[in-house]
């Protein structure tokens, strides 16, 4: 074992400081063990263990026998008959690092006089220990492992998992089997269990490996019989009558019908072991289990015998643990992001902390209910828990450590990016930002959506053609577009001056849009394409739709209170305001909607427009759709008929390849003409 610092204390400092680590373990194994609400996360409580280990090597007469680091669990709970074990339940040596394990596979193979060793090697379950005493084949009583020698009787409640047979199968075992092995929660009835809790508003577990200890140690097993609860086995408090082998037994108790973990594998020397372990950290994240690392164990039962044991742990066996998944911080201040939709994320900025493998200096808190349940304030000691590729999270708050200035979060009333009005439906957790026009955070994406073809329909203005515009700051909100010249587009990669006038002529095109398409184009939340349509025939214009309170709102097909409350939220920020003043100043003009009662002699026809007409594509779309015909962007086999105006392209093409009929656009305005329609 590696020396710590304060190993190299003086006598009277060292004492000092053992007898304060005796304290704080035991209060941290009393939380752990009896009450199910550690104190600290693991890494921390290994962490003093291994300071007081090392003091105790350095100083040996400061070991004395009731020293944590001497015994195994914690008390037994009241309420629970005392079960005493025929033979103790012991812990595990730990090691932390590769060199660990080395030394141990060194230390057994001197032991034993042999240069190889096979070892059974096991995933270590993160559950509780439990003892399965079955009698001429049948399940007897189960016993926690308590402090070792004691435990509690909790066979009622045991008996409520179904992972654990009340009589063994098939035949030859000895007439007294006593079983040991993990009970521990599967992560997806852990998840489903807190995800009820939530919606019940009952508090959730902490984590599995709590979530099965309180589980068990229920006074009433119709509680226990709910909880999700399943079962590995391990070893045998005794191996008379059974296979000689650590493999083998277990094997064996696989026949009889105990499960047994499949991942278990027999492995040979050092390099068998580093393999094994090196192979279970890569799946732990796809376990449906949590397991905090691997377990070794000297294969042959002789070989177990002549090793023995020190007073908390077998010498023939050693737990590697994996890098931790959870530490412990000091929160320093709680920031808010924007998304590209407008969610607003309370982010914890963080002391930087390294776990799950990297260092950490921001975690996610999700939303402001979640701050309030898991009532985190500024200043807090918290736990960062960050297990494989997910996002590092605020785990739960070390209340114990909680300083007297920590400070309650509040969530910020105008956006941290541009400064508009956050506004939070009762019915959801997600703030939201509502300059969803103008706000930076939100702008790729809204004008993504502005140009899109059910919305304002500008053709060539692609994802990451408006990533450059945004980024180069050439246009700051949706107006900003009806003011874009050539020589600016002109500096973009790969712009050239042809899709530069293209580029323009599909803008300019888009000035005089329905009113529905500019109401959807705006983005109010919730309002899709057919909300918009019914909101722009019942209000025809933007000064009906601004004025009309949630009443008259809510009288519209489609608008229930909070599409009202949506758009009411658009209309009164300010900022929106200013972006349809900006685009009426451009020239922007929507067209009312057009009494569609008249004859659709085109019904059911789809047709497409391509090339340069003398009037913006919008206005002859418009005017097909008046007569019943569906204008659509790409020619197909099913296109009617192609309007091909000057200078057509690729459609034309492929019309022609089709043989889709194709017009050109006097013969449009012909037709337009016949049916008492112009432009
Ligand atoms: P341990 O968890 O390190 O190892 C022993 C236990 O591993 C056994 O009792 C058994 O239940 C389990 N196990 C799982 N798979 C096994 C397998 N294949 N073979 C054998 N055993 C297997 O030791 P412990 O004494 O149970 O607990 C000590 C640990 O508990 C500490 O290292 C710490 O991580 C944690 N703890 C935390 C706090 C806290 O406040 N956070 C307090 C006390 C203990």
């Amino acid at each position: 074992m590696k020396p710590t610092d304060s190993a190299g204390a003086d006598p009277v400092q060292a004492a000092a400081r053992v007898r304060a680590l005796h304290e704080l373990l035991s209060r941290y194994d009393h939380h752990y063990y009896v009450l199910d609400e550690p104190l600290v996360p693991d890494v921390e409580y290994d962490r003093r263990m291994r300071e007081l280990q090392a003091l105790e090597a350095a100083f040996p007469e400061l070991r004395t026998s009731d020293s944590p680091s001497q015994r195994v669990g914690g008390a037994a709970l009241d309420g629970f008959e005392e079960v005493r074990h025929r033979v103790p339940m012991l812990s595990l040596a730990n090691a932390f690092s590769d060199e660990e394990v080395r030394e141990f596979d060194q230390r057994v193979r001197k032991g034993l006089e042999q240069t190889r060793v096979r070892y059974s090697a096991e995933p270590k379950l993160d559950g509780v220990a439990i003892a399965l005493t079955y009698e001429q084949g049948e399940l007897v009583q189960a016993a926690t492992r308590g402090d070792g020698q004691r435990g509690e009787n909790v066979t009622a409640n045991v008996k409520t998992i179904a992972a654990i047979p009340l009589r063994l199968r098939g035949a030859g075992w000895p007439p007294l089997l006593e079983v040991r092995g993990e009970i521990y929660m599967p992560l997806a009835g852990f998840e489903a269990w807190n995800a009820a809790a939530e919606e019940k508003g009952d508090k959730p577990l902490v984590n599995p490996r709590n979530g099965a200890a309180g589980s068990l140690r229920q006074l009433d097993s119709k509680i226990t019989a709910r909880r999700p609860l399943a079962f590995y086995a391990y070893s045998v408090a005794s191996t008379e009558g059974l296979p000689d082998g650590q493999g083998a037994i277990l094997e064996q108790l696989k026949q009889w019908g105990i499960p047994v973990n499949p991942e278990v594998r027999s492995v040979q020397g050092v390099q068998g072991l580093q393999d094994y372990f090196e192979r279970l950290q890569g799946k732990r994240d796809t376990l449906p289990y949590d397991i905090d690392g691997v377990v070794f164990k000297v294969d042959a039962l002789g070989d177990q015998a002549l090793l023995g044991s020190v007073s908390r742990a077998p010498r023939w066996a050693l737990a590697q643990k994996f890098p931790a998944q959870e530490e412990m911080t000091q929160l320093r201040a709680i920031d808010v992001q924007v998304g590209r939709t407008g969610a607003i994320t309370p982010v914890a900025r963080l002391e930087p902390v390294f776990v799950g493998g990297v260092t950490v200096t921001n975690a996610t808190l999700h939303n402001e209910d979640e701050i309030r349940r898991k009532d985190v304030r500024i200043g807090d000691w918290v736990v960062v828990r960050r297990a494989g590729d997910v996002i590092p999270e605020v785990a739960r708050v070390l209340k114990e450590r909680r300083p007297p200035h920590a400070q309650p979060f509040l969530m910020p009333t105008a956006c941290p990016v541009c400064g508009s009005a956050v506004e939070r439906n009762a019915d959801e957790a997600v703030a939201r930002c509502t300059g969803g026009l103008v706000c930076a955070a939100q702008l790729a994406q809204r004008i993504q959506h502005f140009a899109s073809r059910q919305a304002m329909d500008i053709e060539g203005l692609g994802e990451k053609l408006v990533a450059q515009l945004v980024e180069r700051q050439l246009i700051s909100s949706v107006a900003d577009l009806y003011t874009l010249s050539a020589e600016s587009l002109l500096t973009l990669e790969r712009m050239g001056e042809k899709s530069a006038r293209n580029l323009l002529a599909a803008i300019d095109d888009s000035k005089t849009p329905e009113f529905a398409r500019l109401l959807f184009a705006l983005g109010i939340r919730e309002v899709g394409v057919v909300t918009a349509k019914q909101l722009a025939n019942h209000f025809r214009s933007m000064e009906a739709l601004q004025s009309a309170d949630c009443e008259a709102l809510e009288a519209v097909d489609d608008v229930g209170p909070v599409v009202a409350q949506h758009v009411q939220a658009f209309f009164r920020e300010p900022h929106n305001q200013h972006v349809l003043e900006a685009l009426a100043a451009a020239g922007l003009r929507y067209q009312a909607p057009e009494c569609l009662d008249g004859p659709q002699p085109l019904a059911g026809q789809i047709w497409v427009l391509t090339g340069a007409l003398s009037v913006p594509r919008s206005q002859a779309r418009q005017a097909l759709e008046a007569l019943g015909a569906k204008v659509t962007g790409s020619v197909s086999g099913k296109t009617t008929v192609l309007v091909a105006g000057e200078a057509a392209g690729s459609k034309l093409t492929k019309a022609e390849k089709l043989g889709v009929e194709v017009w050109d656009e006097d013969a449009l305005r012909a037709l337009l003409r016949e049916h008492g329609k112009s432009w």
